[in-house]
């Protein structure tokens, strides 16, 4: 299965509306995150480290939607945190689905089979499932024992009820690419409609600094896999573009669109991405599109974005680049992205380096995100 087929026309036409208004930066996919609370305390995760008077608060129904008609993106994403823990979270997805936006609901899954009574099956909503890798190496980035068994019972109750679901797969270092195919094998069982992955991010106030990928072993670690995957009977369904795909492979030299996936949460419209979270905020989206400084933003343009290959910046990216080379996307569609020779250059370093009191690594791995 892939992405149905009422989903990627209705994004297209989308798209194709943008292009004749002549917009030249246009949200696709609204990154709603309706509070940071969540239950498990990831090794890689940049999102939980707030005092408790900010894990306690919520993004209320009124303004969640107010956010969503303000964006106007045709997909919604909701992490976190855990959203399910938002009492709310059934009022909200159920009003982005009656605004016929594709919902994804992330979750961890942990609360999920009791929670799914609250849902109804709609094309429009996807329970996007937290598994990074099989069990023993998922149970370790997550830190707890028993999770992927209980995401894995939500997946089946999830699909024996007939809601889409799909897997979310962050990659760490030491990651051995055969456990990564094998994971990808097992998941294709499930009947989900495909994995998105992506390497973490490399959050400074991440409980662990020592789990993160480079951009260049990134790009050696896909290509492993994938040649992994060449080998396997199995047939990967992953819930990305081909071309973001080729460029996980080392295959783009792709700048940063992070206006693709704004991010609303409690503090309001989050400058300039998900990921990033002490650059500022606007009060309205139309505020973050022209209060933003978005060229200051991107590989090689700040050392905050060094490191950085996540979806929520360079699947816009790889989207326009569908648009503009169709038939390049169609060939890494058909055949699968080139695994072998040259990357594509890294962009040019027009930043001084490193950002004021922060070392960078030699690989730049360092990440800075998060106030202090
Ligand atoms: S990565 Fe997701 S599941 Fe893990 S602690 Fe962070 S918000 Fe929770
Ligand atoms: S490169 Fe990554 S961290 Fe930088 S703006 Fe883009 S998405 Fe955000």
């Amino acid at each position: 299965m892939t992405i149905p087929l009422v989903q990627t026309y209705r994004i297209a036409r989308y798209i194709l509306e943008q292009k004749l208004k002549g917009n030249k930066r246009y949200p696709l996919v609204l990154m709603l995150e309706p509070l940071f609370q969540c239950n498990l305390a990831c090794s890689g995760c940049g999102k939980i480290d707030y005092p408790d008077e900010i894990l306690r608060k919520r993004v209320s129904v009124e303004d969640a939607l107010k956010a969503v008609d303000e964006c106007g993106a045709p997909v919604v994403s909701i992490p976190g945190g855990e959203p399910l823990i938002h009492k709310e979270m059934p009022q909200i997805v159920e009003g982005i689905i009656a605004r016929k936006k594709f919902v994804y609901l992330c979750t961890n899954a942990l609360l999920l089979e009791q929670k799914l009574d609250q849902y109804t099956p709609s094309p429009y909503l996807t329970f996007s499932i937290h598994l990074d890798g099989n069990r023993e190496r998922h149970d370790k980035a997550v830190d707890r024992e028993g999770t992927f068994d209980r995401a894995v019972s939500a997946i089946k109750a999830a699909r024996a009820r007939g809601f889409r679901v799909t897997a979310n797969c962050t990659l760490y270092a030491g990651e051995d690419p055969e456990d990564v195919a094998n994971f990808f094998d097992y998941a294709m069982t499930l009947g989900i409609e495909g994995v998105m992955m992506s390497p973490g991010y490399s959050y400074q106030h991440a409980p662990k600094q020592d789990v993160f990928l480079g951009r260049r072993k990134s790009k050696e670690l896909f290509r492993e896999i994938f040649k992994a995957g060449k080998k396997r009977k199995s047939k990967w369904h992953f819930n990305q573009s081909s071309l973001f795909i080729d460029f996980l492979a080392g295959n783009q030299s792709y700048q940063c669109t992070p206006w693709a996936n704004p991010t609303y949460n409690v503090f309001g419209w989050q400058k300039p991405c998900y990921l990033l979270v002490d650059e500022g905020y606007a009060t309205s989206f139309k505020d973050l599109m022209e209060s933003t400084d978005w060229e200051k933003y991107g590989v090689g343009r700040n050392p905050k974005c060094d490191n950085c290959m996540a979806h929520c910046g360079y699947e816009g990216t790889a989207v326009e680049h569908t648009i503009a080379s169709p038939l390049t996307a169609l060939n890494v569609f058909l055949f699968g992205p080139r695994l072998d020779g040259e990357m594509a250059p890294e962009l040019p370093v027009l930043h001084g380096g490193q950002a004021p009191g922060v070392a960078i690594p030699v690989d730049r791995i360092g990440g800075l995100t998060r106030r202090d």
